[in-house]
């Protein structure tokens, strides 16, 4: 049986190797979240994108039927032009002038309106041009942090079997009730179970110890807790 000072340096080694595995799950656990808020952010602009392409249709659309319009217009106007040779009295004659003139005025209304139409088409496709740029960077980032997280998964994975495996070898030759001792205090302080006295003082919660405390640790006969934050004490002086 190894004595209680051997084992609690153990404890500390393990401790290494637990802070590392902590550490590495923190890590594996917040890269996907980092892709999930760059695809959040990244949403938005897709939809404005699209709800734009939608406006360019419907105006491309509206513009084609004014167009059609247009010339069936233009085509009644040559009708009434013909007529005019074969008016037989000034009546008839005013009633194709002023048809005749409210067809050219309705023509050329829709043609102004045409006019504004294209140009609302023209800025549409310039905005789009300039979104689709930004959103085919903003969709290279993303593969780039897929692929950045897949890597990076893959060598974590591997990094925590072999920490894993170190830790259970270790593990073994500790007494299995200073060890599960040590693993509920971990567990409930961010990974860190054991910690050195340093002038009279704990390392883990920086409170001083009492000074006939700090003897018997140094003892290293039994095993500590510090009364204030519970954690398992050591002296680190025991390492050199
Ligand atoms: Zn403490």
């Amino acid at each position: 049986m190894k004595s209680i000072k051997e084992q609690l340096l153990q404890l500390v080694d393990l401790q290494k190797i637990d802070l590392k595995i902590y550490s590495t799950k923190k890590e594996m656990e917040k890269m996907p979240n980092e892709l999930k808020k760059l695809k959040e952010e990244f949403e938005p602009r897709l939809q404005s994108y699209e709800e734009k392409q939608k406006e360019l249709k419907s105006k491309e659309v509206s513009h084609l039927e004014m167009e059609s319009e247009i010339k069936g217009k233009e085509a009644h106007l040559k009708q009434l032009q013909g007529k005019l040779s074969q008016v037989k009295n000034a009546k008839e004659l005013n009633a194709i002038d002023a048809e005749i003139n409210a067809t050219k005025k309705s023509i050329s209304e829709m043609e102004d309106e045409g006019l504004k139409t294209i140009d609302q088409i023209d800025n549409l496709k310039k905005e789009l041009k300039e979104e689709e740029q930004i959103i085919e960077a903003e969709k290279k980032n993303i593969a780039e942090l897929e692929t950045k997280i897949a890597e990076k998964e893959n060598i974590n994975k591997k990094e925590l079997e072999t920490l894993t495996k170190e830790r259970d070898k270790l593990a073994s030759k500790i007494d299995p009730q200073i060890l599960s001792d040590y693993e509920y205090i971990a567990r409930n302080k961010e990974g860190v179970g054991i910690v050195g006295v340093k002038n009279g003082v704990c390392t883990g919660c920086y409170m001083s110890l009492p000074p006939q405390t700090v003897h018997d640790i140094r003892k290293g006969m039994e095993i500590f807790h510090c009364q204030f934050c519970s954690r398992v004490l050591f002296y680190p002086e025991w390492e050199n």
